[in-house]
C-alpha cells in the first residue's frame, strides 16, 4: 500500500496553508481501506464469482476519485466517505467493468443498415448454425467426399454461383478487400478507366482512388462529374488498360442533367479491346425491392446477366449477412484473384462462412426470404405494423414515465443506411420523448450507458425513437431502460 500522507503532503504543503492541509489529512483518514471494502462486498452473493482483481479495481477507482477530489480542494462531506455509501458506487463500478465492452444494443435510429450498430442483424437460423459449426469441430477444409483436404471457398461458392448466374465465386473479408483484390489481380501496374462521377468515399477511409493506389493501378478518370460518355471511356483506352471500372456510387446521387454509360456498352467496349469490365456493386441486392417503395436497382443477378466480368459487393448491407466481400466473375478470372497471396491475408473466417452460408440457403426460398431475413424484413415492413408497435410502446410509457417525460407518436423517415439508396426515405413512425425536467443530451447519455443501451434520433430538441428498426420483443426492454434512465426524475 502506498503511503498517501508521507507520499502527497510535502508537495502540498507548498500551495496550501497549514490548517487546510492539516483538514485534508482528516478528511482522508476517512477513507476506508481497499480491504475493508473488499470485506464488506463479500457480503452479497452478486460479487463472490467476480475475479478478485476486478474487484479491486473497482473498489480502487471509486476510493481514488474520491481521494483526488479532497487534494483537488473540492468539499467532500464526511458521510459520503461512510463505508456504506461509497458501496453503492463502488457496486456500479464494478457491475460496469464485468459486463462485455462488446455487446447489443437497441437500434432506434430508423437506419436499417447502420455500420456503426453492426449493420445487418443475422436471422436464427444462421446463429444456431454458426455455433453448431464452430462450437464443434467442423469440415471447414475437409472434403468428407473423399476424406482429403478440401478449400473453405468451395462451402458457399456453389450456393452463390446458383442464386446469381456466376460462373465462379470467392469471398474475401469484406467489400473493400473485394475491391483491392480484384484490381491488384487484374490491373497491378496498369492503368484503370473510371468515370469522375463514380470516385466515392465510403465511411472516411474507403475511396476508390486510395484504394487504386494501394492496389499499384493507375487511376485514369474520365468524363465529368455529372455526365461521363462512351466515348470517355473510348478514348482513354491504351495498350497499359488493364480494367474498366464501374462503381456503384453508393452513399450520395448526383441529379439532374445526368448521363452514366450502361453495363452493356462498357461490356462490349471491353469485349472488343479485351479488356476486363468490373463493377462494384456496394451494397448489392439478390431481390428487387421496387415493391416495397424504394427505386429499382438492377440485383446482383441483372448486372452479372450483363456480362459483367467481376461483380463484387458487402455481405453485411442489403444481403443480411455477416460481414464479407462477395466477387463474382468468370472462372478464369476468379481463379486468378484465388491465386493472388493477398486472397490468405484478406480470407474469411468459419464463423463468417457458416452466417453466409445460412442467409445464402434462405434466398433460394423468395416468398419467404423477406420475412426470414431481418435485413429484408425491416425495409419491407408495413407501416400499419410500425404504427402498431409504436402505439404499444407508447401505450407502456404513458403509463410509466408520463409524469416526467411527454410521450407520443410522429410520422417519420427511415433509411436503408449502409451506403445504399441514399436518397431515398421509408415512411415510418416513431415513439418522440421529451423529458420535463431533465436536459434531452442527459436523457439521451443515460439511454447509451443502460445495460442494454438504447440509441435514439435526436431531432427538433426530441428524441425519437424510430419503431422500423425494433423489434417487437424489445418492447419491454426499452420501457424497462427508460424508467431506469428516469429514474431520479420518476
Ligand atoms: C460499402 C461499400 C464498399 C465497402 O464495403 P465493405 O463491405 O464495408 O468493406 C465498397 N464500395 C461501395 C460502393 C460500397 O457501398
Amino acid at each position: 500500500m502506498i503511503d498517501w500522507n508521507a507520499f502527497i503532503f510535502p508537495l502540498l504543503s507548498a500551495s496550501f496553508p497549514e490548517t487546510d492541509i492539516d483538514h485534508m489529512q482528516q478528511i482522508l483518514r476517512l477513507i476506508p481501506s481497499v480491504e475493508h471494502c473488499l470485506l464488506a462486498l463479500l457480503q452479497d452473493a452478486e460479487f463472490e464469482t467476480i475475479p478478485l482483481m476486478l474487484l479491486k479495481k473497482g473498489i480502487r477507482a471509486v476510493l481514488d476519485d474520491q481521494r483526488q477530489k479532497v487534494l483537488a480542494g473540492h468539499k467532500v462531506e464526511p458521510s459520503n466517505l461512510d463505508l456504506s455509501v461509497l458501496l453503492q458506487s463502488i457496486k456500479l463500478k464494478i457491475r460496469e467493468l464485468h459486463q462485455p465492452v462488446f455487446r447489443r444494443v437497441i437500434n432506434g435510429t430508423g437506419v436499417v443498415i447502420h455500420t456503426n450498430l453492426g449493420r445487418s442483424v443475422l436471422p436464427g437460423d444462421a446463429l444456431s448454425q454458426l455455433s453448431e459449426t464452430s462450437g464443434n469441430y467442423s469440415n471447414l477444409e475437409f472434403d468428407l467426399t473423399t476424406g482429403e483436404r478440401g478449400s473453405r471457398y468451395s462451402l458457399v461458392e456453389e450456393l452463390l454461383c446458383e442464386l446469381t448466374g456466376a460462373e465462379a465465386a470467392l469471398v474475401v473479408n469484406n467489400n473493400a478487400a473485394a475491391v483491392l483484390i480484384a484490381l491488384d489481380t487484374l490491373a497491378r501496374k496498369k492503368e484503370v478507366i473510371v468515370s469522375r462521377g463514380q470516385l466515392v468515399e465510403i465511411g472516411g477511409s474507403f475511396r476508390i482512388p486510395d484504394v487504386m493506389a494501394r492496389s499499384g493501378a493507375e487511376l485514369i478518370e474520365v468524363g465529368a462529374t455529372n455526365r461521363t460518355h462512351l466515348k470517355d471511356y473510348r478514348n482513354a483506352i491504351t495498350p497499359d488498360t488493364g480494367l474498366l471500372l464501374k462503381v456503384h456510387t453508393s452513399n450520395y446521387c448526383i441529379i439532374g442533367f445526368t448521363s452514366e454509360v450502361s453495363n452493356k456498352e462498357l461490356v462490349s467496349l471491353g469485349k472488343k479491346h479485351q479488356i476486363p469490365v468490373m463493377e462494384d456493386l456496394g451494397s448489392g441486392c439478390l431481390v428487387d425491392l421496387s415493391p416495397y417503395g424504394l427505386k429499382k436497382e438492377p440485383t446482383v443477378q441483372e448486372v452479372v446477366a450483363s456480362g459483367m466480368d467481376v461483380v463484387t459487393f458487402s455481405g453485411d448491407k442489403l444481403l443480411g449477412g455477416p460481414q464479407a466481400g462477395i466477387i463474382l466473375g468468370s472462372r478464369k478470372i476468379i481463379e486468378r484473384i484465388k491465386r493472388n497471396p493477398m486472397n490468405r491475408a484478406l480470407r474469411i473466417d468459419k464463423f463468417t462462412l457458416s452466417a453466409l452460408e445460412s442467409i445464402l440457403r434462405l434466398y433460394r426460398a423468395p416468398q419467404t426470404v423477406f420475412e426470414r431475413v431481418p435485413t429484408l424484413n425491416m425495409i419491407s415492413t408495413p407501416i400499419e405494423a410500425i404504427q402498431h408497435k409504436a402505439k404499444q410502446l407508447a401505450e407502456v410509457l404513458q403509463k410509466s414515465i408520463s409524469t416526467c417525460c411527454t410521450v407520443q407518436i410522429t410520422e417519420v423517415m427511415s433509411r436503408v443506411g449502409g451506403g445504399a439508396m441514399p436518397e431515398q426515405n421509408l415512411p415510418s413512425r416513431a415513439v418522440v420523448l421529451h423529458p420535463l425536467s431533465m436536459k434531452l443530451k442527459h436523457l439521451e447519455e443515460k439511454m447509451r450507458q443502460l445495460d442494454t443501451p438504447i440509441i435514439g434520433r435526436v431531432e427538433n430538441d426530441r428524441l425519437l425513437l424510430d419503431m422500423r428498426t425494433v423489434r417487437s420483443d424489445e418492447l419491454h426492454l426499452i420501457a424497462k431502460g427508460l424508467c431506469q434512465a428516469l429514474a431520479p426524475q420518476l
